[in-house]
């Protein structure tokens, strides 16, 4: 995982942080590489010889401010210093790289870019992205960004998965705390389908379970993504006074005891509220070219038929051939929670809405700097051109 970029430095700390907590293995190695010292001074769990600081001639550690076009300048010029990190990593170990960014801003927009297609001239292994949209509140610059980035980015990856910030802002917050509950959120359900295609030590390993070429497949062909989550509190044996507490032996016991009709039935609930909830970045699911279907949760609540009740429920829904589904057992959690990877959507109003903000920033940036060249010139000579300048 590289993070490039604050949000991108920050969401890969934070998945980092997730797979101490929950022991998910996700992240084989991470690296973060920003064009401001003090972001990268910030990150917590990302090794200190992992982060990167790039463009120190050029802007000596003090970031691109929000200019993505300095940002992509940038990363090229510095890209080995990039491959450096990443030569210290074991890429045979790896099932894929992802880049995270946020596309609205200057380092992350313009340099993750440059780095997807650096790293698919080298490598075999698939290059994702994991693009973060503004707000719509940011203001034209961000949007013009995140237009532009967007673009690029989903011609260099092999998918590019978004979320879409504007669906998840909360009023009434301050921006920190709100991004932190944002990154919480964009964890979790990435954290679930990822981590759904690592077979950890000690794991009984069913023969529904998701594996990291179904999630490879699943992505393949390109496109746009956007995944969906819901999850449902269950009580766990041994817990103070479960309804399993009394039981005991192992799972397969409280299998026999759980009605498998209800089980059944919290599949398919679940799978419908995370595909028509909201989305990590809304929009129609009909049309979806892949989809992939992740259950996760104590192995005793989760049942064949449910996980196909709930796949073939979405091959109707998204009108696909190719639903992909499969468990992800948690024996210790108390939920069961479903993870719905949407691959190749085409139906996204917010990106069309996005490209017109855009366009229209665009257009007035262009007016603006025109008529304020015009007016400095008027500023500085006088009316009738009676001054000479000294040189
Ligand atoms: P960069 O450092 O120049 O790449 O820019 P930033 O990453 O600071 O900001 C780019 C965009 O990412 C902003 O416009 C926000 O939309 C978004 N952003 C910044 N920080 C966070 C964060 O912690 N979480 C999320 N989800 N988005 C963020």
């Amino acid at each position: 995982m590289i993070g490039f970029g604050q949000a991108g430095g920050k969401i890969v700390d934070k998945f980092l942080e997730y797979d101490q907590r929950t022991g998910s293995e996700i992240v084989r190695a991470a690296v973060a590489v920003n064009t401001a010292k003090a972001d990268l001074m910030g990150l917590e769990h990302i090794p200190q010889e992992q982060r990167v600081l790039i463009g120190q001639s050029r802007v000596k550690g003090h970031g691109v401010g929000a200019d993505n076009e300095l940002g992509a300048e940038v990363a090229e010029e510095d890209i080995g210093e990039v491959q450096g990190a990443i030569d210290g990593i074991p890429v045979h170990e790896v099932d894929a790289f992802l880049i995270v960014a946020g596309l609205g801003g200057g380092t992350g927009s313009g340099g993750a870019p440059v780095l997807a297609k650096h790293l698919k001239r080298i490598y075999t292994e698939p290059v994702y992205g994991l693009g973060i949209l503004p707000g719509s509140d940011e203001g034209g610059i961000y949007t013009l960004n995140a237009a532009r980035s967007f673009q690029t980015l989903v011609n260099e990856v092999d998918n590019l998965l978004v979320f879409d910030n504007d669906a998840w802002r909360q009023t009434g917050e301050s921006v920190q705390s709100g991004y932190d509950e944002i990154n919480e959120e964009i964890v979790k359900r990435f954290g679930i389908l990822f981590g759904a295609g690592e077979v950890r030590q000690g794991q009984e390993v069913a023969e529904s379970v998701v594996d990291s070429s179904e999630i490879i497949n699943t992505l393949s062909g390109g496109g746009v993504s956007t995944v969906g989550y819901a999850r449902e509190t269950v009580e766990r044996k041994g817990k103070s006074g479960g309804l399993l507490s009394k039981l005991t032996g192992n799972d397969e016991s409280i299998e026999d005891q759980l009605d498998s009709a209800n089980t059944t039935n919290r599949i398919t609930s679940l799978v419908r509220k995370a595909a028509l909830g909201r989305l990590t970045l809304p929009c129609e699911i009909d049309g979806t070219e892949r989809a992939l279907l992740v259950m996760a949760g104590p192995s005793a609540y989760l049942n064949r038929k449910g996980i196909e009740r709930g796949r073939k429920w979405l091959e109707e829904q998204t009108g696909s051939m190719e639903v992909r589904g499969g468990d992800y057992p948690i024996n210790n959690s108390d939920f069961v929670a479903s993870a719905i990877l949407l691959s190749g959507v085409t139906n996204v109003p917010r990106i069309k809405e996005l490209q017109q903000v855009a366009i229209e920033a665009q257009d007035n940036i262009n007016e603006i700097r025109e008529e304020s060249e015009a007016n400095l010139q008027n500023l500085v000579e006088d009316d009738e051109d009676e001054l000479e300048s000294l040189f």
